[in-house]
């Protein structure tokens, strides 16, 4: 690739290592025409097919200015959000597919929201998987408790355990 700074049509790689616990490759180059030094990172690319049809580069970005309205209100920082989208990409990656449909990017952010605020889970959930009467809130909301009840059980029988 180009050097950014003469924009010297070729560079040479000085280093290469893996970050990001594997996901990404950052090798550093040297241009040899002026001889300074940059950085490019390599990760495989990651689609987003569009409910249209039209394919966009995965965005944490995109996750979350989706996320950030339905935390309106709630104490929850944008280094979270950002904390939040990070995980997502983690989960995609993850899957090993190149590419995902915008019903599986909802579904991924659904975990990670949960476990960072519930009444923004509630919120994008409603919006996310269209609830259309109380009935849908209040059948999530019976998981929920549910669930929170199941991790308090799990708390005391440690607990008991240690005593
Ligand atoms: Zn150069």
């Amino acid at each position: 690739m180009h050097c950014p700074f003469c924009r010297h049509g070729d560079s040479r790689v000085v280093d290469s290592r893996t970050a990001d616990d594997g996901s990404s490759i950052r090798r550093r180059r040297q241009c040899p025409e002026c001889g300074r030094r940059f950085t490019t990172i390599e990760t495989a690319s990651l689609s987003v097919v569009k409910r249209s049809g039209v394919t966009e580069p995965f965005s944490r970005e995109k996750i979350v200015n989706g996320v950030r309205k339905a935390c309106q209100g709630r104490p929850v920082s944008e280094d979270d959000l950002a904390l939040l989208a990070q995980r997502v990409e983690e989960n995609l990656r993850g899957t090993g597919s190149a590419e995902l449909d915008a019903h599986e990017i909802g579904l991924s952010i659904l975990g990670p929201l949960r476990e960072l605020d519930e009444v923004a889970y509630l919120r994008f959930a409603s919006v996310y998987q269209a609830f259309d009467s109380l009935e849908d809130f209040e059948a999530s909301i019976t998981v929920l408790r549910a669930e929170r009840a199941e991790n308090l059980d799990d708390v005391t029988s440690e607990s008991d355990a240690k005593a």
